[in-house]
């Protein structure tokens, strides 16, 4: 069993619609295949129908930004939550919005040293989706002030750029909350990112944990090695849920559909655990 729990499609920064990111995931192998587009599901129905004529299981999923109380940055994954719980849907409803706001903010400055308009990145958005740096990254791209989106996300929009604006993010441990009250599974997605940005500390970890955290993204490219041996101390100590994950994103990073697996024994777990919605298969 092929079973990638973290894909991303157009309804947020990834390149290809959520139907084309299901026949590639059939492509690809796989018997399953989560949708965890940023603070959206809006793709889930047209991915649901494809998935099932593509011949692989659907995970409705999503990736919620969050930030800690010291400004650090924590991606929380929730897989079978309830899509219309009203009390998760209003916190992904202010950040999906105020990203527009901050995504305005940071086009404003940029365009003060580069030739990049607001047109320009709207251009790489489509409707409705969650705007991200990844579009105004693809603008800069086609403005020719860099050559992909790596490029870009190594200089001019690092979290450590004077071109950085932050947008609302719950907390971590709130949106743990928010996830097990939408009856959803909540994953700490590629907790020990350390090339993104800084990463949490014990306190962060016990206050998810507390908070009914279920599992942890463990195998991502992004976890380099040491921190990989210390989460996996963590999952053992707290009887937490390891999964392996590509976040693929099409042609919009290099990550490739199945280059990390969750094995199937976990997803059986996070199927009884989730009582939001259900695993889509044939
Ligand atoms: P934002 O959510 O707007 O703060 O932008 C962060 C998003 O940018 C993350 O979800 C990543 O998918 C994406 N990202 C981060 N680093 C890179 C990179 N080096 N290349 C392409 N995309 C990236
Ligand atoms: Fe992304
Ligand atoms: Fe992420
Ligand atoms: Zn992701």
């Amino acid at each position: 069993m092929r079973i990638d729990l973290h894909a991303h499609s157009n309804v947020s920064d990834g390149t290809e619609t959520p139907a084309v990111v299901m026949q590639a995931a059939a492509a690809a192998k796989l018997d399953a295949i989560a949708l965890t587009d940023h603070d959206s599901t809006d793709g889930w129905a047209q991915a649901s129908e494809a998935a099932l004529v593509a011949g692989v299981a659907f995970v409705p999923g999503i990736e919620i930004s969050c930030r800690t109380a010291k400004g650090i940055s924590v991606h929380l994954l929730s897989y079978l939550h309830d899509p219309a719980h009203p009390g998760l849907l209003e916190e992904i409803t202010k950040a999906k919005d105020a990203r527009l706001t901050r995504a305005e903010h940071m086009v404003t400055l940029l365009a003060e040293d580069y030739p990049l308009t607001w047109d320009d990145v709207i251009h790489h958005v489509a409707p409705g989706a969650t705007l991200g740096r990844p579009h105004i990254a693809d603008a800069l791209v086609a403005a020719g002030v860099v050559s992909d989106r790596s490029e870009a996300f190594s200089s001019i929009l690092t979290s450590r750029s004077r071109y950085f604006v932050q947008h609302y993010a719950p907390d971590p441990a709130v949106a743990v909350e928010l996830v097990r009250a939408a009856g959803g599974v909540p994953v700490f997605a590629h907790p020990v990112a350390s090339a993104r940005g800084r990463i949490v500390g014990e306190q962060t970890y016990q206050e998810m944990i507390d908070a009914g955290l279920a599992g942890l993204e463990i195998e991502h490219r992004d976890n380099p090695e040491e921190g990989r041996r210390f989460l996996r101390r963590l999952a053992e100590r707290h009887d937490l849920l390891v999964t392996g994950s590509s976040d693929y994103h099409g042609t919009g990073k290099p990550n490739l559909l199945g280059e990390n697996l969750t094995a199937p024994e976990v997803l059986v777990r996070i199927e009884e655990m989730g009582t939001g919605c259900t695993v889509v298969r044939t």
